[in-house]
């Protein structure tokens, strides 16, 4: 075979491995390498915490193709027709000669590699904050293979008994719960009023509630002033409130910083937001030079402003589109994000796509309509489990900006349905009459995502008169004159009860009690159920008597995310 064009790919985990392999697919002459500094290829960082928690035992997993081969330099080669160098780093990118310096990290040996395209694919490091102590014995993160061999060992050694994870985001929920079935006590430590800030806070809340109740405790709106130590040895954490938290073992997972050392290092250009710049053909400001996966800067889809989102599956798309264009010339796109991840979280999953409305207001958007809703994913006698989404959309035009989705039920579902609306630029009207795939094992009827697009629906059209639980909260505080309604059953009522100063009137009974509501048609009246459906009957059915302010608690009991009385 003639000689053919020499690509060369920094980075062997995620987005590299993909560039070089469909690169060497779409062309066969190419002469393709990838430059790896950890000893590994191709791992699954995102299955780590699973291999922590001893959801799978064998590492080996972690680094396998579906059928059960390591994938090695041997396995790259023979298979793929790559050559992988592992343990070896670029030291330095010589845009003038295209060239790249390499060290072996074993040997220390130093040389050069010449390229006719080279792919960036370095990813990022979790953040490591300046805080005193930082340097102790017992502080990790969870971001490479070394850490999640380290984690692992701590679950089989069973010496630790007390842990701190510092951020609540995706990783450090994942590994609050991996270390939780290792059977260590949990703390988690986040400066921020919520965890998992993709979601807004009142859904937050609900999966807070849910940590917390797996006997893992959450502490939020509070930050670690330093970490204290004996021997070198970490033995505490100093919130910044003076409380201590005695333990053995720190976990960081405040957020990971895109690794552009080498990219800024060579003059190519860096974005607003901190990760190396491309165009849409994820190319850099060096047409040579492409770059993929957490060491860029990206587009957000809905609204347009730079952004950064390190995750597995947008690492691997962007190496597809930059590993055809480094061969066949630019004609794949990769067109940017919008946002859509998912997370477990104990026996409930976090997803969302699109924009939160906290997120949606930061980006300018100030007349939106948002509703939660909570039902079930499927009819009860086929288990059904429960499913909190939060819809949020355009009021002017419909269009849907971002579902959120919590709970025990089939949360990746929903998410990916919404993505696909999303991506669509869907209107609410659009979802009301989807047509989406009904049998009793599966979904309800009516999907909880269509059922959310309708309760969206109701609200744009004025039939709902919603409102949210923290605004629920709000009035509470300033002890408004609003009448509490509940319209459960006195079954339901004695089992559990939210204890806002409510008055229990079943629905069935309350067109013969409506006598007990105020006198006063003005007055507002807040009524809801377990999910607010019957909450809403019971709207219709009061404004149909004459009081003129009756809204619904959004999502009704099961939504609510403060504290209960039972
Ligand atoms: C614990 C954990 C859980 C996650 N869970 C999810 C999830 O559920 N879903 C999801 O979508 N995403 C998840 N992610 C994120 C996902 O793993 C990343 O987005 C993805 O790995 C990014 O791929 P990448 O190739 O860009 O970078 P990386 O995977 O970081 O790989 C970059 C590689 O470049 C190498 N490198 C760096 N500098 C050099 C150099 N100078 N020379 C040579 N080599 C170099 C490094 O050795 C590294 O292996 C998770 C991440 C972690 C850590």
């Amino acid at each position: 075979m003639a000689k053919g064009r020499r690509i060369v790919v920094i980075g062997g985990s995620a987005a590299g491995p993909k560039a070089a392999a469909r690169a060497k697919r779409l062309d066969q002459n190419a002469e393709v390498t990838i430059i790896q500094k950890a000893p590994e290829l191709s791992m699954a960082s995102c299955g780590y915490p699973y291999f922590v928690g001893g959801v799978f035992n064998e590492r080996k997993q972690l680094l396998s193709t579906p059928y059960g081969e390591v994938r090695d330099p041997d396995f790259f080669l023979q298979t793929k027709g790559i050559t992988a160098r592992t343990e070896t780093e670029v030291t330095a990118i010589d845009r003038e000669r295209r060239l790249v310096r390499l060290r072996d990290l074993r040997s220390g040996q130093e040389e050069e590699l010449p390229y006719d395209r080279l792919v960036i694919a370095t990813g990022a490091t979790a953040r490591q904050p300046p805080i005193p102590g930082i340097e102790l014995e017992g502080i990790t993160t969870l971001q490479s293979m070394r850490d999640a061999d380290l984690l692992r060992k701590i679950r089989d050694d069973k010496q630790i008994t007390r842990a701190v994870v510092v951020g609540g985001g995706l990783i450090g929920i994942e590994t609050c719960e991996a270390l939780q079935l290792s059977g260590i006590d949990i703390t988690v430590v986040e400066m921020l009023p919520q965890i998992l800030m993709f979601l807004d806070w009142e859904m937050a809340k609900v999966l807070e509630n849910h940590v917390r109740s797996k006997a893992a405790n959450v502490l939020t709106d509070i930050g670690v002033a330093a970490f204290i130590g004996r021997e070198g040895k970490l033995t505490a954490v100093k919130l910044s409130n003076g409380t201590e938290l005695p333990c053995q073992l720190a976990v960081l997972a405040i957020g990971v910083t895109p690794n552009i050392g080498l990219a800024s290092a060579a003059g190519l250009k860096i974005g607003v937001t901190g990760g190396i710049e491309v165009n849409e053909f994820l190319q850099t400001s060096d047409p040579d030079i492409y770059a993929v996966g957490d060491c860029i800067e990206l587009t957000h889809r809905i609204t347009g402003a730079k952004t950064r989102a390190p995750f597995g599956d947008l690492a691997n798309l962007q190496g597809r589109v930059a590993g055809e264009n480094i061969v066949l010339g630019n004609g794949a796109i990769f067109p940017g994000t919008i946002h859509t991840g998912i997370c477990k979280v104990f026996d409930f999953a976090a997803g969302s796509t699109g924009l939160s409305e906290s997120k949606a207001r930061e980006a300018g958007y100030d007349d939106l309509v948002t509703v939660v809703n909570a039902s079930l994913d499927k009819p009860e006698f086929m288990g059904a489990k429960l499913l909190i989404s939060k819809m949020v959309a355009e009021r002017q035009t419909g269009r849907i900006l971002g579902v959120q989705c919590v709970g025990p039920g089939d949360v990746g579902k929903q998410i990916a349905t919404a993505a696909m609306a999303i991506l669509g630029k869907l209107t609410v009207q659009d979802l009301v009459n989807a047509d989406l795939p009904y049998a009793p094992p599966f979904s309800l009827p009516i999907d909880h995502l269509i059922a959310t697009a309708h309760l969206l629906e109701n609200k744009l059209k004025g039939r709902l008169n919603g409102i949210s639980s923290p605004e629920v909260k709000k009035r509470l505080e300033r002890k408004a004159d609003s009448w509490i309604l509940d319209v459960r059953t006195a079954g339901e009522f004695e089992a559990m009860r939210i204890g806002i100063g409510e008055t229990l009137i079943p629905l069935g009974e309350l067109r013969d009690r409506l006598d007990e509501l105020p006198a006063d048609k003005d007055r507002e009246i807040i009524c809801y159920c377990k999910i607010s459906l019957r909450g809403y009957e019971a709207q219709r059915l009061l404004e149909a008597h004459g009081w003129n302010n009756v809204r619904v608690l959004e999502g009704g009991v099961m939504a609510w995310p403060f504290g209960r009385e039972k």
